[in-house]
């Protein structure tokens, strides 16, 4: 029987340093802020824009919500951005994605500071993982480690495979378990015998998007399997990428979904915030 690996558990740790650490810049007069842009109705964003401001309650920050209609231009979106590049009381950035139609993700994210982009999505910022000599890691990816770090489970020297090769998750993530010295292969939707390469892995991270998409078969015995997925099964209840009730007979830890890595990446937001808070203030 697998480990089961609690998400929620490091979460709150990782958020109670935070805490604590927040409690002192305040004594000094200085309070992290983190500002969120959130642009149309959609359910899912909504829920994780609340859940990051009920965080930077808990931890102490300040945190300004930014709701805008669907019907929002550009224009008015970049300057927002600007004027929150400019606010001494705003650390971080965050502009929720996906962003409706007709607006440019990819020209919102350039116009973020570097130094307030807390996502770790601005290409200079990127970069910076790329070479190892980096302020902020992407808060998916950087949780996972926080994750195995908080198990004791090492990466060096272990086969690792990553499924996914998106922006956001596959491929920082590749690149995270590469600076701890695994052997990582990323896969995708053009690998040629997925299961194969699946079945090397000692650790095992998918990122695919598609519910219960890694089955026992795909896994090798004794394992580590780390589920980023966040998707809907057939009866539309939130499941991950794995098919965890018969993955984890096989394996040797494993994340749930819910409670697994959606936690972690909250709590790397708000260490990316207060990194920030601390950066800014020549801390
Ligand atoms: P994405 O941008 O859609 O990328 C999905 C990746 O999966 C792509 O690289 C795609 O390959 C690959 N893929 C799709 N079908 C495949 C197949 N049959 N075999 C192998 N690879 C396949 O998704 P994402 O943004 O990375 O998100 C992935 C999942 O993580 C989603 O469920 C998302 O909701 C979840 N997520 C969770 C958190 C969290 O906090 N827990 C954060 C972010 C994302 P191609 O590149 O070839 O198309």
């Amino acid at each position: 029987m697998a480990i089961i690996i609690d998400g929620k558990k490091v979460s709150a740790e990782v958020k109670e340093q935070v805490r604590i650490e927040t409690e002192e810049l305040i004594k000094k007069g200085i309070k992290p802020g983190l500002a969120v842009i959130i642009v149309g109705d959609d359910p899912a964003s909504r829920v994780y824009v609340n859940n990051k401001k009920k965080a930077c309650e808990k931890v102490g920050f300040l945190s300004k919500e930014f709701a805008l209609p669907a019907t929002t231009t550009q224009e008015e979106l970049l300057a927002l951005v600007n004027e929150l590049n400019e606010d001494k009381e705003i650390n971080g950035i965050l502009c929720q994605l996906p962003l409706p139609k007709g607006l440019d993700e990819k020209a919102v994210i350039e116009a973020i500071s570097p130094l307030k982009d807390v996502d770790a999505f601005h290409a200079s910022n990127v970069g910076k993982i790329m070479i190892g000599d980096y302020d902020f890691l992407p808060c998916t990816p950087a949780g996972v480690m926080e994750m195995l770090h908080s198990y004791n489970i090492p990466v060096e020297g272990k086969e690792c495979v990553v499924i996914g090769r998106s922006n956001i998750v596959g491929k920082p993530m590749a690149m995270l378990l590469l600076h701890e010295n695994g052997t990582v292969t990323i896969t995708h939707s053009r690998t040629k015998n997925l299961k194969e390469v699946t079945k090397r892995a000692d650790i095992l991270v998918a990122a695919i998007g598609k519910p219960k998409f890694v089955t026992a078969d795909m896994v090798k015995e004794g394992a580590v399997v780390i589920d980023v997925g966040m998707d809907r099964d057939e009866n539309g209840k939130l499941c991950g990428d794995v098919d965890f009730e018969n993955v984890k007979e096989k394996c040797s830890a494993i994340t749930p979904v819910p409670g697994g890595v959606g936690p972690m990446t909250i709590a790397v937001l708000m260490k990316n915030t207060l990194k920030a808070c601390k950066i800014q203030n020549n801390l």
